[in-house]
């Protein structure tokens, strides 16, 4: 596989996927470290004089109002603040307008489409990686380089359908991420903790099998504990649980129990409102209205011991409702004694890296990455199709 390096980027019009999809609230960036961490690579080929045509996705786009708050426009103008420099946006995704502005562009000239998902409104063209659309952006550019770390997972028009047409590689950001797990999976110093969370058991299961093989420990908090409470015969009252889960949580706590550590006490509330009461307990003293929503201090106390005696430290997922002050202590103290470590911690997930950002601790730890989903599959030891499609590059 080619990065953006190996590639003739001297006057070629360089179609670049990027993952700008950052969180917005009311047309304001919330999170702008994807449109940094996406800056490096952009300036690589407009250095290289190459022509950087961007395209990226934001949000979901299936009715035509989706359109109004999900414009990469203000991303936009927040990347050409960020580098200093003039990026033309397009408020198209194809078109006349698209031809002459990529026809018009300079050595080094950055321009940015309007985002990739607009094409979801006309029969899930981006998303189900509609041939025609593939070929129609490929026809933009000469080279294709993919530095969208976060939808590698996905199999869509704009990243793995142009790359079946042009000479393609992998972006700075892409590398970078890739090198990360590569290196933790491979070779990772011991003891090697996972840390999961989160509210989806279903979409963590798989990376629990698949790194129970190497992790010598795997502490499973947040919302997903409370199926594998249920698994074992525990009342969790109103926790979440997922039903369909339980039978596969049980049988994965049997297979290694020797190095899953679940929480022994937790702190419980009545709703999911900032008005809910908080109440710590054991496990074992569950009320049938009790909602599981943070770690207790003797089960932060444990992990705290964990986390001093890692070497490497691989997280996904809140291990409570941190978006609510009085259930993020827990969130908060992992991060906290994350932080104070010398051994190599990699944050993954879009929550997991906002609660960093959120608490102060953005700039703490070895790598967060940018992709929340690429990286669980990647963990699972699944497949990218964004990657496989340039493997023959
Ligand atoms: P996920 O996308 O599965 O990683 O879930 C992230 C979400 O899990 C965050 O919004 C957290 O608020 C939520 N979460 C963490 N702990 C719990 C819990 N005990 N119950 C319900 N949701 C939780």
């Amino acid at each position: 596989m080619k990065t953006v390096v190996d590639l003739k980027l001297n006057n070629k019009k360089v179609i670049l996927r990027c993952d700008l999809n950052v969180p917005m609230e009311n047309n304001q960036i919330t999170d702008e470290t994807r449109i940094r961490e996406s800056i490096e690579t952009i300036e690589l080929i407009s250095n290289a004089y190459g022509k950087v045509i961007i395209l990226s996705h934001l949000g979901r786009i299936k009715e035509e109002n989706d359109k109004l708050k999900n414009s990469l426009q203000p991303v936009c103008q927040r990347l050409s603040e960020l580098m200093k420099r003039s990026i033309k946006f397009i408020p198209m995704t194809r078109g006349p307008e698209v031809e002459q502005a990529v026809n018009e562009m300079e050595k080094g000239d950055i321009i940015m489409l309007e985002n990739t998902r607009f094409e979801d409104l006309d029969g899930n063209k981006e998303s189900s990686n509609n041939p025609e659309l593939a070929k129609y952006w490929a026809s933009l550019g000469d080279v294709f380089i993919n530095d969208a770390f976060g939808t590698l997972h996905r199999a869509h028009a704009s990243n793995v359908g142009i790359a079946e047409h042009l000479p393609s590689g992998i972006g700075l950001l892409v590398k970078k991420e890739l090198d990360v797990l590569v290196d933790v999976m491979e070779k990772p110093q011991r003891p090697l903790l996972v840390i999961l969370g989160g509210a989806k058991v279903s979409t963590k299961l798989g990376v629990i099998e698949n790194l129970a093989k190497k992790a010598d420990k795997i502490f499973i908090g947040g919302g997903m504990c409370y199926t594998f409470f249920k698994a074992l015969g525990y009342n969790v009252g109103a926790s979440i649980v997922d039903d369909e889960k339980v039978a596969e949580c049980k049988r994965i706590y049997d297979l290694y129990k020797d190095k899953i550590i679940l929480p022994t006490d937790v702190i419980v509330g009545t709703s999911y409102s900032p008005m809910s009461a908080a109440r710590l307990t054991k496990i074992s003293d569950i009320y049938t209205n009790d909602i599981g929503m943070d770690m207790g201090v003797e089960t932060i106390d444990n992990l705290r011991k964990e986390i001093l005696e890692a070497k490497t430290v691989i997280w996904n997922g809140p291990i409570g409702v941190f978006e609510l002050d009085r259930f993020s202590n827990g969130t908060k103290k992992a991060l906290e004694y994350l932080s104070n470590i010398s051994g190599k911690v990699i944050l993954g997930g879009g929550d997991t890296a906002y609660a960093a950002v959120k608490f102060g601790f953005k700039d703490s730890f070895h790598h967060i990455s940018t992709g929340g989903g690429a990286t669980l599959e990647f963990l699972e030891g699944k497949r990218l199709p964004g990657l496989d499609a340039l493997l023959d590059e």
